[in-house]
């Protein structure tokens, strides 16, 4: 039996692990004894090998010719492709076209369909998942501190005195980042949580902050009122490291733990206790997730986490700094690569690199301003015509799944890549079978700015093809050359045009993993952020404050479940998780479910202005009453139908964690 080491392609902690192979097939797993797994793997990891055997793979590319699909060949299906957006292009601008990147793809694949975009179709159009995810981190730590990612690596946290998770299922979610808390917590760490619904790590907590739904910026500024009055601030880095943090003090006398207590439900002393236990640590970090960012005040509640860190000096340090948690494997490297409108590889601004990139690809680049991937879906029908979405599954994942099928069924061109039928392929004009992370050599880029390899154990099924691949034969199509002869060339090229990549080879990969920036071939990589200062000069605060909190009769909270992974196409296809987990559930108060006449287990009706959905009751008292909690894996109980429409007008992401419900007994 063959053992290929290769990166688990579920979460974005990056595990490293082995796929044993045995007559072409991958027939189980064990985990690398490397970082950050380090020995261990999560549920979903262990069992990483039950899809990609599975019979539902897609193995040729397929055409719709009226209701029906008929298999075609690459060549008929990249020309018809390559000749369809030509027509929409020349009929209506480049700006009729889209690209959705996926963060399930390689850091190559990435960069061939962000440079197909802009150098073939000519348009910035061009997106990744990131945008329902971590946009938010991407602004707010971005323009704040000078990079939108991770300051630390998660074995920073062994370091750590006190770790306050906030908005993050971690033992869930990010089972690796949550075995280094349970590891430093016997260690003697302090743990705080701040999250409405009691979780696992929750119990495990010194202090849990059950707050309301929505309400984390009163609750953090408090939090910094509190480390302001008591003195626990660290003057020398505000003075010599920031700027910003007068005008933000006078601001945040206002929030007082009374005042949070009223709009956050959470006891004053118990903020105030948090205060002191983050503040009083020689090292504290600050874990976070989508229970932050998911919201129309995303950007603003990353900031407040910011303005803790950067008051208490907690940054540049082991076992301090800011710790975003990336859902998918590869969301970070999507967007390293460019897979956003504004941005070249490598966060190289649209407005101010465009001329080295002309040079480098020997063509000219749009000037005009890129949509956002909701702004883009809003747009479908009218100003988009043509869209490629590659390995993404937007019904399920995006706001409003009503609106995102109207806008679907009124393109003129739907291509959609995938290694599973989906919602979204089964609306596609053009389906492409591509190979899995099994199937193919690449890179990805963990949640910690790990840059890692893939590496191919096994022949993808029928016709599929690495998606590079379809990316650089879809350049030639268009007259661009191309030339590239594997994904380690793809990476010679980022690495030219990319300075934080700038030291990043295949190559050198096969030593072990590299955390950008790692600028020339002879840097160690950069684990830990802002040692000798801020790339921007001083680092900057901004005061933030709490939106008018609307009490609702019942707020839903729209998560994850573990043995899931977000719409189900590779997880619901693994027999051992989907008998964990077959269907979607509501966690309810089992005192509003007495009120409602709810028992465990009966079908509940769930209807918000978006519309309605079917699910079945949980009674739990880890939630608190007026508040409800699902998952959103399930195509039966699709919770994105309920979701609405609005931004965060800074990062552009979709308020999808929390909406306003009512709920009722089916059938009452
Ligand atoms: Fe994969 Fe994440 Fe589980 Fe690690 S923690 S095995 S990366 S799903």
């Amino acid at each position: 039996m063959d053992a290929i080491e290769t990166t688990c392609v579920y979460c974005g902690c990056g595990c490293g692990l082995y796929l044993h192979v045995e007559n072409s097939k991958v027939i189980a797993v064990t985990p690398s004894l490397k970082p950050p797994a380090r020995g261990r793997l999560c549920a979903k990891g262990w069992l990483l090998h039950g899809f990609v055997n599975h019979p539902d793979r897609l193995r040729e590319p397929l055409i719709r010719r009226g209701d029906r699909y008929v298999q075609t060949s690459w060549s008929e299906a990249l020309s018809y492709i390559a000749e369809s957006f030509s027509e929409i292009k020349r009929d209506s601008g480049p700006d009729a076209l889209a690209v959705l990147t996926s963060a399930k793809a390689t850091n190559e694949e990435n960069y061939l369909l962000m440079k197909l975009c802009r150098a073939a179709f000519g348009t910035n159009n061009i997106d990744n998942v990131a945008r329902l995810c971590h946009a938010p981190t991407l602004f707010a730590l971005g323009s704040s501190l000078g990079s939108g990612s991770m300051t630390n690596p998660m074995e920073s946290l062994l370091h750590s005195d006190a770790i306050m998770i906030i908005g993050s299922n971690t033992t869930e979610q990010h089972p690796a980042v949550a075995f280094h808390i349970m590891e430093a917590r016997r260690n003697g760490a302090r743990i705080i949580v701040i999250d409405p619904r009691r979780t696992q790590i929750a119990e495990i907590a010194d202090l849990h902050l059950q707050l309301r739904p929505g309400t984390d910026i009163a609750l953090l500024n408090a939090i910094l009122n509190v480390l302001v009055q008591e003195g626990m601030i660290d003057e020398e880095f505000i003075r010599s490291r920031t700027e910003g943090f007068d005008a933000a003090r006078d601001r945040i006398a206002e929030y007082t733990p009374e005042v949070a207590e009223r709009i956050c439900g959470v006891p004053a002393d118990l903020i105030h206790d948090a205060a002191v236990l983050y503040g009083g640590a020689d090292n504290a970090a600050i874990v976070y997730a989508m229970g932050i960012t998911q919201h129309t005040h995303g950007t603003d509640n990353v900031q407040a986490i910011v303005n803790l860190a950067l008051a208490t000096g907690n940054l540049g340090r082991d076992g301090s700094g800011i710790y975003p948690l990336r859902g998918h494997q590869n969301v970070q490297g999507a967007c390293d690569m460019g897979a956003l409108p504004d941005y070249y590889t490598g966060y190289q601004r649209v407005s101010e690199f465009r001329g080295k990139f002309e040079d480098a690809w020997d063509v000219k680049l749009p000037t005009s301003q890129g949509n956002t991937a909701v702004e883009i879906m809003g747009s479908a029908g009218s100003d988009i015509r043509g869209m490629y979405i590659s390995g993404e599954n937007p019904l399920l994942s995006y706001p409003n799944s009503s609106r995102i099928r109207r806008a679907l069924e009124s393109l003129d061109l739907l291509v959609v890549s995938d290694i599973f039928p989906t919602e979204t392929t089964r609306m596609a004009d053009v389906v492409l079978p591509i190979a899995s992370f099994a199937e193919k050599d690449g890179t990805v880029t963990s949640t910690e700015r790990k840059v890692q390899l893939i590496r191919k154990a096994i022949d993808p099924p029928g016709s599929a093809l690495p998606e590079w691949v379809v990316a650089a034969k879809l350049l030639e199509a268009f007259g661009l050359s191309s030339g590239y002869r594997s994904s380690a060339d793809v990476m010679r090229e980022i690495a030219s045009l990319t300075p934080s990549y700038g030291g990043i080879t295949h190559e050198r990969l096969e030593g072990g993993g590299i955390h950008w920036p790692c600028p020339t071939p002879d840097h160690p990589g950069t684990p830990v952020l802002y040692r000798d200062g801020f790339p921007r000069g001083h680092a900057s605060f901004r005061h933030v404050d709490q939106c008018e909190h609307q009490h609702h009769k019942f707020t839903l909270i729209i998560g994850r479940s573990q043995y899931q992974f977000h719409t189900g196409s590779m997880t619901r296809r693994v027999c051992i998780l989907e008998r964990e987990v077959p269907e979607a559930f509501v966690d309810i108060n089992p005192e509003d479910a007495a009120a409602l006449g709810i028992r465990n287990g009966t079908g509940v009706i769930l209807e918000s202005e978006s519309g309605t959905i079917r699910a079945r009751a949980r009674l739990s008292d880890n939630v608190k009453r007026g508040t409800l909690f699902i998952p959103f894996h399930f195509r039966e109980s699709p919770a994105n139908m309920l979701t609405g429409w609005q931004l965060d007008p800074h990062s552009r992401i979709p308020g999808l964690k929390i909406t306003s419900v009512s709920i009722r007994r089916e059938g009452a």
